[in-house]
């Protein structure tokens, strides 16, 4: 199997390169924010839980999502592996999706990070919220806050695993294509 934590920033790109890694390797793509979102448009009780902390840009608790996360991969049952993109956000996250794959008996094979600047970032959140119709993308105090839970909680995932030796960092400024091609060769260095 093939699993990967697409990671970075909000705004760097995760969610249109993930649609090129399913593609390419057809892999079964879990998002967290787009089974958030969901859940919010079937007016779930999960949508309003999530729905008060989205709308802030903050976190939603870890018990709840990582409950659903796991639920999800259960009920999906890749055999060729998984995106996970938007998740683990924190490290409690991050050791409980280890432990879970490791129960399945699978693991993370490795993790892409996309590095793109800040400025560059609110640039690109704005523009997309004018066809996202996300309200947590239409207002730069919230967007504001979404760095910053990411600088704080989210960022230090990356030494998660680094220290398993599965980071690969990839410059995430460029075409989409430029990109692509760059997370494909990482992709295909790892893969056994
Ligand atoms: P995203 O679509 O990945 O930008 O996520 C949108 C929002 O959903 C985030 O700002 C969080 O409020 C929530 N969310 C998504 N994934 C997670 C996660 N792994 N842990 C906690 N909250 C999450």
């Amino acid at each position: 199997m093939l699993n990967i934590v697409l990671f970075g920033p909000p705004g760097a790109g995760k969610g249109t390169q993930s649609e090129r890694l399913i593609e390419k390797y057809g892999l079964t793509h879990l998002s967290t924010g787009d089974i958030f979102r969901a859940n919010i448009k079937g007016e779930t009780e999960l949508g309003k839980l999530a729905k008060s902390y989205m709308d802030q840009g903050h976190l939603v608790p870890d018990s709840v999502t990582i409950d659903m996360l796991r639920a999800e991969v259960l009920k999906a049952n890749s055999q060729a592996g998984y995106i996970f993109d938007g998740f683990p956000r924190t490290s409690a996250q991050a050791t409980a999706l280890d432990e879970f794959l490791t129960s399945i008996d699978t693991e993370i094979s490795l993790m892409i990070a996309l590095e793109v600047e800040e400025n560059e970032l609110k640039n690109r959140l704005l523009k997309r919220a004018e066809v996202s119709g996300r309200p947590d993308d239409a207002d730069p105090a919230i967007i504001e806050n979404r760095i910053a839970v990411y600088n704080k909680e989210t960022a230090p995932v990356k030494s998660h695993y680094e220290t398993q030796q599965k980071l690969i960092s990839i410059d995430g400024i460029g075409t989409i294509d430029e990109i692509t091609n760059r997370l494909f060769a990482a992709v295909d260095s790892r893969k056994s």
